[in-house]
């Protein structure tokens, strides 16, 4: 085969640790590189490109899948969680009238107003305080539920300068007092009332003995209306509401039993409680697979966190607002998928009076927002890549593997089959020295060792016929002649005889063809007898033999050729047929040959071979 000169190149070797230098004829015989491996190659190149197509449309529609389940889950988890926190919210002013039926103590003078909204709070879960306050808005009694622990000592006299209403919030409550006011008045008209109206001052008389009737539930109704509105931050820690920070208020005006206004209580949203729905909001999305989530409140005005988060860019929300709709949106300049959704819109539907009357709709209450940082996606991403890569690494390995299989057991025994074929067709060689194998391929092995055994039989064959005479068996003219001629390369001097059977046409036409041969045959054993297996014996033609003798000087051959003669003249007549009276005898013509071709030789010795007939025959001539 046609070895190809590359240039070697060295390479680490890792199993010795050394730098090696090879070809790239040693790579590619070491990886079974051929034509047929680089057909296997480029047919299996296209499934590999396939894969690694698919590869990427599986991490595409994948990646599209995991953003369009972000935008699901968190919007789905906005819009649960603004209606749950609305519905809470709106849950309160319920609880709120409920709590405003406790505190109404003018038909039940027992107890002082400090006893009257500790005892209102504990009929209620939603609010963490209760707040009295005079006409102008300052405190004047301020009870924590009973699971609260006050963080400040409440100092009574320090209190009392707290403002807990603004001037806004004071006329909103006024204008509940006035319509409440408008509405008994209507009612009084209408109906005979029956309520007996006293004038004390509530908060100055602890205790009082009245003949009262007590509220009844259905009067609640006829309670001014309540305003519930987002406390300021100040207001929250001059009352030490740490744990409430901004909340909701829910304000009512306080009347005594003439219908004067006394003040106004006010009820503390516990905002533990939303944060706890936050929370819980948080921990669903971390439960559907997200990491990076940040579940908080802003409030609408300012754009004010009231809540904590850990992800979004305050700075940036608060510079370019909320989403135009209430859609998931990519937010670049807030680093990730944004969310967000009004809370406690019904509140507005279903109260009169609330404390932004004048804001435009959107501008009142807080959001829910639901962000999700763009390290969720990096993350996700970072995650699928992986997933894709581990399968496209599993498929390009079964792809190198089976690439490799079918140079090793289909491409490697193909080529060592071709170098076998190409060294019969060449040199001749027949090497059926093949790697075992038990399959189709081994078949084929098999095959081609038969067929090379039977070639080189047949070939020895051809060449015995072409060498041997097929009668006696020994070296037909060609082969005397080459074989003397190798001879004569070996030793510079050498003996020619020519030996011809005396009146063999008689022999035949007497004894048959058949006993011919056999006498034939006689002769030659006689001579091989009596030669040495150096000698170069064969027939001529007819019953003409040559002998060659090589490194055989002429006495000695004359000697040899002698003693044949007289072994024939005694032995081959046994051959005969009884009726044959003859003789059977031999000619022979010897010479001395040195240097010249064998062919002259033959003939100069076949003179002396005519010479020995003409001579009376059954003789050697010299
Ligand atoms: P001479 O003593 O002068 O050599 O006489 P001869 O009869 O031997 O010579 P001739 O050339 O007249 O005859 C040779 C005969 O040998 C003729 C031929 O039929 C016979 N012969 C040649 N080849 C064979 C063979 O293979 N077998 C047999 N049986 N006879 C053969
Ligand atoms: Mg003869
Ligand atoms: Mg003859």
């Amino acid at each position: 085969m046609h070895q190809e000169k590359t240039k070697p190149f060295s390479v680490l070797c890792p199993s010795i640790g050394k730098v090696k230098k090879i070809t790239l004829n040693d790579l590619k015989s070491k990886w079974h590189m051929n034509k047929l491996s680089t057909k296997i190659i480029f047919i299996l190149l296209p499934l590999a490109a396939c894969l690694i197509g698919f590869g990427y449309a599986y991490y595409k529609a994948k990646e599209k899948l995991t953003i369009d389940h972000i935008f699901r889950s968190s919007q789905l988890s906005a819009l649960l969680g603004a209606n749950e926190i609305s519905h809470y919210i709106e849950g309160r002013a319920t609880e709120f009238n409920q709590l405003s039926g406790a505190i109404s103590y003018c038909y039940n003078h027992r107890q002082s107003i400090s006893e009257l909204a500790s005892d209102a709070l504990s009929f209620t879960s939603g609010f963490s305080a209760l707040i009295i306050s005079d006409t102008n808005g300052k405190l004047i009694d301020f009870q924590l539920a009973k699971n609260r622990k006050h963080p400040l000592s409440f100092d009574e006299e320090k209190s009392r300068h707290i403002q807990v209403l603004a001037h806004d919030k004071i006329q909103r409550l006024n204008e509940s007092f006035n319509d409440w006011l408008y509405k008994q008045a209507q009612h009084t008209n209408t109906t005979n009332n029956t309520v007996t109206k006293q004038s004390s001052t509530v908060w100055k008389s602890s205790r009082r003995n009245g003949s009262d009737t007590p509220l009844k539930r259905g009067d609640i109704e006829a309670l001014p209306q309540q305003i519930i509105y987002l406390a300021p931050k100040e207001v929250s820690n001059q009352l030490g509401l740490t744990f409430n920070k901004e909340t909701y208020f829910y304000s009512r005006p306080l009347i005594d039993c003439n219908q004067r206004l006394l003040g106004y209580y006010t009820a503390v949203l516990d905002r533990t409680l939303i944060e706890q729905q936050l929370t819980g909001i948080k921990q669903s999305l971390i439960k559907n697979g997200h990491k990076y989530v940040d579940v908080f409140v802003v409030r609408n005005d300012d754009l004010a966190p009231l809540s904590e988060s850990n992800y979004i860019n305050l700075k940036q929300l608060q510079l370019n607002g909320f989403n135009p709709t209430n859609n998931p949106l990519f937010r670049s300049d807030l680093g990730g998928i944004m969310i967000n959704q009004p809370i406690g819109m019904e509140i507005y539907k279903h109260l009169v009076f609330f404390d932004d009357l004048d804001l435009q709709s959107d501008k009142r209450g807080v959001t829910l927002v639901v962000f999700i940082s763009d390290k969720e996606l990096e993350y996700s991403n970072a995650e699928l890549l992986r997933e894709v890569l581990l399968y496209l690494g599993v498929g390009l390995i079964l792809f190198v593997g089976l690439t490799g299989y079918l140079a090793r057991h289909i491409a490697a025994p193909i080529l060592e089959l071709r170098l076998k074929i190409s060294s019969l067709a060449r040199a001749g060689k027949v090497d059926t020295n093949f790697t075992e194998r038990k399959d189709e391929i081994g078949e084929l092995f098999d095959a081609f060792s038969d067929m090379a055994s039977n070639i080189k039989r047949k070939e020895t064959q051809l060449t015995r016929l072409a060498l041997e005479d097929p009668l006696t068996g020994i070296l037909n003219r060609r082969a005397l002649v080459n074989s003397a001629i190798a001879a004569q390369n070996k030793s510079a001097l050498s003996s020619v005889c020519m030996m011809d059977l005396d009146h063999f046409k008689q022999i035949n036409d007497e004894c048959g063809h058949a006993i011919g041969d056999n006498v034939l045959i006689a002769f030659c054993n006689i001579v091989s007898e009596h030669t040495r297996e150096s000698d170069i014996f064969g027939r001529l033609g007819g019953e003409e033999f040559g002998l060659v003798l090589p490194g055989t000087q002429l006495d000695e051959a004359y000697a040899i050729a002698e003693k044949i003669r007289e072994k024939v003249e005694q032995k081959l007549s046994d051959s005969l047929c009884s009726s044959h009276y003859l003789q059977a005898t031999v000619s022979i013509g010897v010479i001395e040959w040195q240097d010249n071709d064998i062919n002259q030789a033959l003939a100069k010795a076949d003179k002396l071979l005519y010479k020995a007939k003409q001579n009376g025959r059954n003789r050697v001539e010299l």
